[in-house]
C-alpha cells in the first residue's frame, strides 16, 4: 500500500491551533495585552472597533522587536521567554508557548509595527492568514503596535458564531479588567469605536480599582492582608452591604495571574456567611502569592483554572483572614426587614425540624394528591411529572463539589418532604414497575441501564433538562400550563432594567404558569407559579433567566421562547450529586424517552451514550 500520511501544511496547523487559543475577540485582547506586559511596557493602549470584530489594536512602549524577531514572532513555538523545559518552573512572564501570534495571524489580517530602542528604524509587517504580504522599514517609536483586523475572516463558521457587539465587548472589558487590576503600576487606555472607555494612570491597587469601577467603590473596600508560610494574601473585599445578585466583581489573582477557583470562592463566601443576603455574592479583589512550585496552572492558554498542593490550608487561611478583616472594620450582621422569611433559612436548617408556615402554604396546594393515587397510567402526563419530580428532591443531599446546599435548597427539600409524605408510595409502589428493567446510579451523576445491545449511560442532569425543556416549550407555545396559586404573594426587588426584561417576556412566563400581580419599577410580585417549581426556587430561576437573556440578546419570537425554556429547564433540572431511587431513575428514563429528542440536551450536549456488548467482548480478548 502506498504511504498515506502527510504532514499538515503550517498554515493549516496554525489555523487548527488558533481555534484553541482564539475563541473570540476578547482572547486576542488578552494575548496582546499580556505580550505588551511581558515586553515591559509602562504604557499600553487598547483600541477596539465593532467589539473587536473589525479591529483589536494594542500599542505599547515596551522593548520592541528586532527586524528578524518581528518576522519570527509569527512562527509557531516562537518565543523569547523560555529556551528549555526547566525554564517553565521559573517563569515570570505571561506567555511562553509562542503560539498566540502564530494563531492570531492564521485567522486574521495582522499588521505589526515595532522598534527596539537601539535600532534606528522600525519594522512593519503585514500578514494575512499566515502569509507575509509585506515587510518594510518604517519610522516608529520604541515599542510595538499590533493591529488585528477582521478576525476569523477565513473561518466564516467561527465568525458567525460570535455574539452581539454588546456581549463581545463585555468579554473584552472582562479581560481588560483582569489585566489592569493585576498591573496598577502600568498605565492603560482603552478606546472603543473612537471614544475613551478607560483612562487609567499608573497608581496603586486601591486607586486602580476606583479608576476602573468608579469613585463610589472607594468607600466599599475593606483591605485584606495576611502573610503565612505558605501564602501571602493582599487586596480588598467589598463590604457585605454591597454584595450583589449574580456573579461579577470577583477577582482572584494567583501570583498576579487571574484565575478562577470555585473552591477559594467558597472560602470567601463562607467568611461572609451571616453578613450577606442569601443568593448574593460579595465582590473581592484578592491577590494570593504562593510558591510557584506548589501550584499547577493548567498551561492551556485559555484556561484559568489552577490546582493548589495545600488546598485545604489555603481555604482555612483565606476564610479566617477575610473574617478577621471584616471584623476589624466592625462590619456586623445586617438586619433586613424586607426579607422573605423563607429566604432567611440559615445554613444549619437541616438540623432543625420542619416548621409550620411552609407546610400551611403547601397544604393549600396539593393538586397531585388525588391524581397520584390513581396510579401512573391514569394521571395526565404533565401533572404526574410535577408530582413525581417534586418527590425527587425529598431529603436528598446535594453533595456536588465542596459547596454546601444553600438555605433555599434546604428549605425546598423540607417543604417537599411534607408533600411527599402524602404522595409518594402511591406514586411509585406500582407493581407493574417491579418487572422490567433495572437501573443503577453511578456517582450520583449517571443512570446506567442494560439494553438489548449492551449498556446505556444517561446523564441525569442533562436528561432532566431535556424533559423540562420540552415541557416548558410546549407550555409556552401551546399555552396550557397549570399554575399553583400562592397563599401569600411572593414579593421581591430586582434592578429596574431586570424588571423591564421580565416585562418583555411576561406573556411567555405566564404560559409556563407564572401569574404576576405586579411588575413595575423594581418590584416583582408573583401570585402564581408553575406547578413543577418550588416557591423557594422562583427568585433564583428568574434571576438566572434574566442573566441568560442579557447574555444572549435574542430576537423576539421563537428564539426567545427557546431561550426561556432552556434557561428555566437548566435551573430547575435535577443536579449532578443527587441520588435517585430506583423509581425516580426509571421515571426519569421513561420521561426522557417520551421526549421528541431524547439524545440531546437543549444545549446540544449528548444526554446519553450506549455501549455495545461487542465492545466489551473486545476488551476481554
Ligand atoms: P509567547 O508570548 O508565548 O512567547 P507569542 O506568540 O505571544 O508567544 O509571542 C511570540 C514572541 O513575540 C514573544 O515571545 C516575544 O518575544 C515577541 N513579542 C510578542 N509581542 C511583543 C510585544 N508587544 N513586544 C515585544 N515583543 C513581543
Ligand atoms: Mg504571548
Amino acid at each position: 500500500m502506498a504511504d498515506i500520511i502527510k504532514l499538515l501544511p503550517d498554515h493549516v496547523a496554525n489555523q487548527i491551533a488558533a481555534g484553541e487559543v482564539v475563541q473570540r475577540p476578547a482572547s486576542v485582547v488578552k494575548e496582546l495585552l499580556e505580550n505588551a506586559l511581558d515586553a515591559g511596557a509602562s504604557e499600553i493602549t487598547l483600541v477596539i472597533k465593532e467589539a473587536g470584530k473589525i479591529l483589536v489594536q494594542v500599542i505599547d512602549n515596551g522593548m520592541g522587536m528586532s527586524n528578524a524577531d518581528a518576522r519570527l514572532c509569527f512562527e509557531r513555538h516562537a518565543t523569547s521567554k523560555i529556551t528549555s523545559a526547566e525554564d517553565l518552573f521559573s517563569l515570570h512572564t505571561k506567555g511562553f508557548r509562542g503560539e498566540a501570534l502564530a494563531s492570531i495571524a492564521a485567522i486574521a489580517h495582522v499588521e505589526l509595527k515595532t522598534r527596539t530602542e537601539t535600532s534606528e528604524v522600525g519594522t512593519k509587517i503585514s500578514i494575512e492568514g499566515s502569509q507575509v504580504i509585506e515587510q518594510e522599514s518604517v519610522v516608529s517609536l520604541t515599542g510595538t503596535t499590533i493591529s488585528v483586523k477582521n478576525l476569523f475572516y477565513n473561518i466564516p463558521a467561527r465568525r458567525n458564531f460570535l455574539k452581539s457587539n454588546t456581549v463581545e465587548t463585555r468579554h473584552i472589558i472582562d479581560e481588560f479588567h483582569r489585566v489592569v487590576l493585576a498591573h496598577p503600576q502600568v498605565s492603560f487606555t482603552m478606546l472603543a469605536n473612537g471614544s475613551d472607555v478607560f483612562k487609567l494612570p499608573e497608581s496603586n491597587l486601591r486607586q486602580r480599582i476606583v479608576n476602573v469601577f468608579g469613585a463610589k467603590s472607594n468607600e466599599k473596600l475593606v483591605p485584606v492582608s495576611e502573610e503565612t508560610e505558605i501564602i501571602k494574601i493582599n487586596g480588598f473585599v467589598l463590604k457585605p452591604d454591597f454584595a450583589k445578585k449574580g456573579r461579577g466583581g470577583q477577582f482572584f489573582f494567583v501570583n498576579n495571574r487571574f484565575i478562577k477557583s470555585p473552591y477559594l470562592h467558597h472560602a470567601v463566601l463562607s467568611a461572609f456567611e451571616g453578613l450577606i443576603k442569601e443568593g448574593t455574592t460579595p465582590g473581592y479583589f484578592l491577590f494570593l502569592d504562593v510558591d510557584p512550585k506548589s501550584i499547577d496552572i493548567n498551561i492551556h492558554p485559555t484556561k484559568t483554572e489552577i490546582k493548589f498542593d495545600d488546598e485545604q490550608a489555603l481555604y482555612a487561611i483565606l476564610r479566617s483572614t477575610i473574617k478577621h478583616s471584616l471584623g476589624q472594620f466592625s462590619i456586623g450582621p445586617v438586619l433586613d426587614f424586607n426579607r422573605e422569611a423563607e429566604l432567611d433559612t440559615p445554613y444549619d436548617y437541616n438540623k432543625k425540624s420542619p416548621v409550620a408556615p411552609i407546610i400551611d402554604v403547601d397544604k393549600e396546594f396539593n393538586p397531585f394528591q388525588k391524581e397520584s393515587t390513581k396510579g401512573r397510567g391514569a394521571v395526565p402526563y404533565q401533572k404526574e411529572k410535577g408530582a413525581s419530580w417534586e418527590s425527587l428532591y425529598v431529603g436528598l443531599n446535594e453533595g456536588f463539589g465542596s459547596v454546601p446546599r444553600s438555605a433555599n435548597e434546604s428549605a425546598n427539600s423540607v417543604e417537599m418532604h411534607f408533600e411527599s409524605d402524602e404522595v409518594t408510595g402511591t406514586l411509585f409502589d406500582d407493581e407493574s414497575e417491579a418487572a422490567g428493567q433495572t437501573t443503577f446510579q453511578l456517582q450520583k451523576k449517571y443512570i446506567i441501564s442494560p439494553i438489548k445491545s449492551g449498556l446505556m449511560i444517561i446523564h441525569q442532569h442533562l436528561a432532566h433538562q431535556r424533559v423540562l425543556y420540552e415541557e416548558l416549550l410546549k407550555n409556552i407555545t401551546v399555552q396550557e400550563a397549570v399554575s399553583q396559586q400562592l397563599l401569600f404573594p411572593l414579593c421581591f426587588n430586582l434592578a429596574k432594567p431586570d424588571v423591564e426584561i421580565l416585562k418583555k417576556i411576561q406573556e411567555q412566563l405566564e404560559h409556563t404558569g407564572f401569574v404576576f400581580a405586579a411588575l413595575k419599577d423594581d418590584i416583582v410580585e408573583i401570585e402564581g407559579i408553575p406547578v413543577t417549581v418550588a416557591e423557594s426556587q422562583i427568585e433564583k430561576i428568574l434571576e438566572q433567566l434574566i442573566n441568560d437573556i442579557r447574555e444572549e440578546v435574542p430576537d423576539a419570537g421563537f428564539s426567545q421562547n427557546d431561550l426561556l425554556a432552556k434557561s428555566m429547564a437548566k435551573s430547575m433540572a435535577i443536579k449532578t450529586g443527587v441520588s435517585l431511587s430506583r423509581e425516580e431513575r426509571e421515571h426519569l428514563v421513561n420521561q426522557l424517552f417520551a421526549c421528541k429528542e431524547p439524545s440531546f440536551a437543549p444545549n446540544n450536549r449528548a444526554v446519553l451514550i450506549t455501549m455495545d456488548v461487542n465492545d466489551f467482548d473486545k476488551k476481554f480478548l
